[in-house]
């Protein structure tokens, strides 16, 4: 496969991995999670993202769409879904930017071109490039050309995944991901399949095997406030995780801001009124983890 479609490409990102890191988010991803603060990588079609507040009624992204899908109603854009292709013409032509293309397909060559350019901070930091999403393991066969393409060019690769993905896409790229970022969120099957729509079985074999292999892993926990940093869970995590050879546990406090995304894509947004957890939960759930001798960052 030579072509794969991504959301955007960071440069000079500095969460993703260590050093200066070129960050690739491939879109679609197996997971839902109900805090997901991209979900526009979630979806692996190419989308419209529509900003209502910009939008003046004008008329023009009607009078440009080839399959006359668009009306104004109550001085906004609609659009009628079934006749949408997803051409994109409409975001071509408002003059109010109130409409986001989302998604855009790029070959292998063209990807390690933008990831090229930055090798001098690489060089510099200790960085590299790191592949995010969704989920970059579903993109398999891009990936491992990709990453092929990178160690030819002793580039460091990073991947960033939910682990939701057949062993097998893990097996053939091991060999090239210099470190996995990888998810855990819910150690109860049944709240997993609840706030995340699978089971999380797969999800801590593959972490597992990816452990039992020698690989570099930075484990990732979210904390959702009321989801998943109660005793049982926390105790439960602390369980597993000592059983696998992590270098470094990244808790991730909940935030809301991807909320707005949600609105204008059409999608609902199901944490309404969760807040943020306190420091002081965040740093009580630190010290639980440190007291088995594992190393807690807060953040990313
Ligand atoms: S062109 Fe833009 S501002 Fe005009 S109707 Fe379409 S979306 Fe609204
Ligand atoms: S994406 Fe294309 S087909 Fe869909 S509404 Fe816009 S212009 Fe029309």
């Amino acid at each position: 496969m030579n072509s794969s479609t991504i959301i955007n490409i960071q440069k000079y990102s500095i969460h993703d991995g260590p050093g200066i890191r070129t960050t690739v988010f491939f879109k679609g991803c197996p997971l839902k999670c109900w805090w997901c603060h991209n979900p526009e990588t979630q979806n692996p079609r190419h989308e419209i993202m529509f900003f209502e507040e910009r939008c003046t009624g004008c008329g023009i992204c009607a009078k440009r769409c080839p399959q006359n899908a668009i009306s104004i109603k109550e001085g906004h854009s609609v659009v009628d879904e079934e006749k949408c292709i997803l051409c994109g013409k409409c975001t071509d032509f408002c003059p109010n930017t109130a409409k986001e293309y989302v998604g855009r397909d790029v070959t292998v060559s063209e990807l390690m071109k933008e990831i090229m350019k930055d090798e001098v901070f690489y060089d510099e930091s200790g960085g590299g490039a790191t592949f995010s999403g969704g989920e970059p393991l579903i993109h398999i066969e891009f990936l491992n050309e990709i990453l092929k393409k990178c160690k030819e060019k002793g580039i460091h690769t990073t991947i960033d995944t939910s682990g939701c993905v057949p062993w097998e896409n893990l097996e053939q790229i091991l060999d090239k991901v210099d470190l996995f970022l990888y998810d855990i969120k819910l150690m109860d099957n049944e709240k997993h399949i609840k706030y995340i729509g699978s089971e999380n079985t797969n999800i801590l074999e593959n972490l597992k095997k990816l452990s039992d292999n020698g690989c570099r892993i930075f484990v990732r926990m979210p904390i959702i406030a009321g989801v998943n940093d109660d005793d049982d869970n926390i105790n439960s995590a602390i369980e597993f995780l000592s059983h696998i050879n992590a270098e470094q546990i990244n808790l991730l406090p909940y935030h809301k801001m991807g909320m707005d995304k949600y609105r204008r894509l059409k999608m609902t947004y199901k944490l309404t009124g969760m807040e943020k957890p306190s420091e002081k939960s965040i740093e009580e759930i630190a010290d639980r983890f440190k007291r088995f001798g594992m190393k807690i960052k807060i953040g990313g």
